[in-house]
Parts: C-alpha cells; sequence; structure tokens
C-alpha cells in the first residue's frame, strides 16, 4: 500500500519552483514514476507533497532549434524518443541506449530527465549524453541555468540540481561530422535489468573516439585517458591499450549483480568491443 501524499500537477516552472521550496524535504518531482512511486511503494521515501513536471509547457517537446541542435524537454517519454527521427538519424546512440531501459511499459512512462535526475551510475541514457556533451538546461528559484553533462552527477543519487530546481530540457549540441555511435550493455538478464557495465563509444568522422561507461564508478563517467590513445592509432593494439585505460579508470563495487572484478573485466572486453563496433560502422557509413 502507497503511504498518503498530495499530489500537485504544476502549470508553469515557476509554480514548481514554488510547491518545491514550500513543501522543502517533504517534496519530490514526478515525471514517468516509474522509479519514485516504487519508491514510495517500497517505503525508501514518504514524500509528503509530489510535483507532477508533465503539464509544464515544453516539458515533454523534442525540438530542433537552427544552430542550436536538439532540445528534448525532460519529462519526454524514452519511447517517444526513441522513435523520433531527428534523434534516431543524429544521436542514434541516445535513441539506442534508451532503447534498453525496462520494457516497453517503462518506456512509455520513464523520461530522460527521470533517468538523469535519478542520478544511478547504471542509468542508460547518461554515457549517451556524456559522449554527445549535453547540456541540462534547469529551472530554479534564481531562474534558468546550464550544467554540462559532466558537472551533473555528483555521485550515487546525488546531482548539481539545487534546492527547488528541476531538469527542465536537456539540449544535444549539433555533431558537425558523420558518426556511428554503440551502446553494449550487459545485465544479468538480456532485459529489464540495470547494467552490471555499460559502455558507450562514438567514432567520429575526424578521427576522434569518444568512450563512456556506466555502472562501474559513483557516477557515469567519460574515459578520456582511454579516448586519447585512439587519436592517432586506431590498430588492435591501440584498442587493447584504450580497453585497459578504461579498466584502469573503472572504480566498481561488489553488489547484488556483480562482484567488482567481474565488473572490471567486463569493461575491458565490452569497451574492446565497443571501440571496435563503432570504428567499423563509422566505415560502413562512408561507403
Ligand atoms: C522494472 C524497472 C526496470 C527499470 N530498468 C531500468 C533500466 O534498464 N535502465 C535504467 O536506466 N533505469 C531503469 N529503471 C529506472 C527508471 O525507470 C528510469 O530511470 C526512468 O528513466 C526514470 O524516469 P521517470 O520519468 O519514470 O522518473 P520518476 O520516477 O518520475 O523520477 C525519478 C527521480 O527523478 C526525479 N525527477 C524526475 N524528473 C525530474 C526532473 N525533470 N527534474 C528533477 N528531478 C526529477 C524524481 O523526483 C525522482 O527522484 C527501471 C525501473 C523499473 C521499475
Amino acid at each position: 500500500m502507497l503511504l498518503p501524499f498530495d499530489y500537485v500537477r504544476a502549470r508553469s516552472r515557476e509554480e514548481a519552483v514554488d510547491l518545491a521550496l514550500r513543501a522543502g524535504a517533504g517534496g519530490r518531482f514526478l515525471a514517468g514514476g516509474t522509479d519514485l512511486l516504487v519508491r514510495i511503494h517500497d517505503r525508501q521515501l514518504r514524500p509528503k507533497v509530489v510535483i507532477d513536471l508533465k503539464g509544464i509547457e515544453g516539458m515533454q517537446a523534442i525540438n530542433s532549434c537552427d544552430g542550436e541542435g536538439l532540445v528534448v524537454g525532460a519529462a519526454t517519454p524514452l519511447n517517444r524518443l526513441i522513435r523520433d527521427e531527428l534523434v534516431r538519424s543524429r544521436y542514434g546512440l541516445l535513441a539506442e541506449a534508451a532503447h534498453t531501459v525496462g520494457s516497453v511499459q517503462i518506456r512509455n512512462r520513464a523520461s530522460l530527465g527521470g533517468n538523469i535526475s535519478n542520478a544511478s551510475p547504471a542509468a542508460d541514457t547518461a554515457p549517451a549524453l556524456l559522449l554527445y556533451e549535453a547540456e541540462i538546461l534547469t529551472w530554479g528559484p534564481s531562474g534558468g541555468r546550464k550544467i554540462l553533462i559532466g558537472e551533473f552527477f555528483k555521485g550515487p543519487g546525488a546531482t548539481a540540481l539545487g534546492e527547488g530546481e528541476f531538469v527542465f530540457k536537456v539540449r544535444l549540441p549539433i555533431l558537425k561530422e558523420r558518426s556511428f555511435g554503440v551502446y553494449l550493455k550487459l545485465g544479468r538478464t538480456r532485459a529489464v535489468d540495470l547494467a552490471i557495465v555499460s559502455v558507450a563509444a562514438l567514432a567520429l568522422e575526424g578521427g576522434e573516439v569518444r568512450l563512456a561507461l556506466g555502472a562501474v564508478a559513483p557516477t557515469p563517467i567519460r574515459v578520456r585517458e582511454a579516448e586519447a590513445i585512439l587519436r592517432n592509432r586506431k590498430d588492435k593494439e591501440a584498442i587493447k591499450e584504450a580497453a585497459a585505460a578504461a579498466r584502469r579508470l573503472a572504480a566498481p563495487i561488489s553488489d547484488i549483480r556483480a562482484s567488482r572484478e567481474y565488473r572490471l573485466e567486463m569493461t575491458e572486453v565490452l569497451t574492446a568491443r565497443a571501440i571496435e563496433q563503432a570504428l567499423a560502422g563509422l566505415a560502413a557509413r562512408a561507403r
């Protein structure tokens, strides 16, 4: 049984902030509710006021702005994101990663903003957002501000959001070069489970290969030292070195899903595989 709480559907950004400030520690924002309601049900959280963000203008919109890239409302359900033509064609890695979240029923409600605000180290959209160098556009007591995705995650369950502040939109900057992205997620089951290890690789036509890891550190991480190895060399030896560097940069824990040792081993294996697949995909795209 759910413990009782007040449910309020905010009609504007200002109202959402005002409600959150008034509720203080007893307030919680709600988007799809796929995580929040489970936690309330399990009594991990006991909010007094739940503030639904979905009715705020722009929260569920996907817009392409000239020179600005793509701007995705934070409450956009993942299934809508996955089906969006612009997302699929320009930010395919994000669509691929979002497609691995839960089940089709979960993805019908789960939002992009909820996925990152949860700040789970295993959040599936996070590695792709790190590689696209997304900007998190927030709204809070002082109005709007921009947080670079690399500065958004502060630890398990912790973000850079301040009191009364919520994720309003996510901006994906324009990628000027042709690219090919790969997301490899290892779970205990093939679906409806969080990652034990996840690796995202994005190969760019100019020669850059971007790499990010999920579930193997307190936050999702970009592994720039591993990327640097691939700057001028992309042969088998360089891929092996980059994968070993990714392993060194990972700092996983042992938990019910897997041991630290297994996670480290799989980080190396999956990083090498993701790099190879991303490079092969880019080469095929160029033909
Ligand atoms: C069966 C099941 C399977 C799952 N599988 C996966 C999986 O494979 N991969 C994965 O990454 N996740 C998974 N999840 C977790 C969850 O579904 C996702 O993280 C989802 O994207 C959360 O989005 P939501 O809109 O439902 O968030 P909500 O449940 O509405 O909110 C989640 C948290 O974020 C806060 N919040 C929501 N929106 C905002 C906002 N705009 N600004 C600030 N704070 C906000 C809420 O207060 C709450 O603390 C799973 C959950 C379940 C129940």
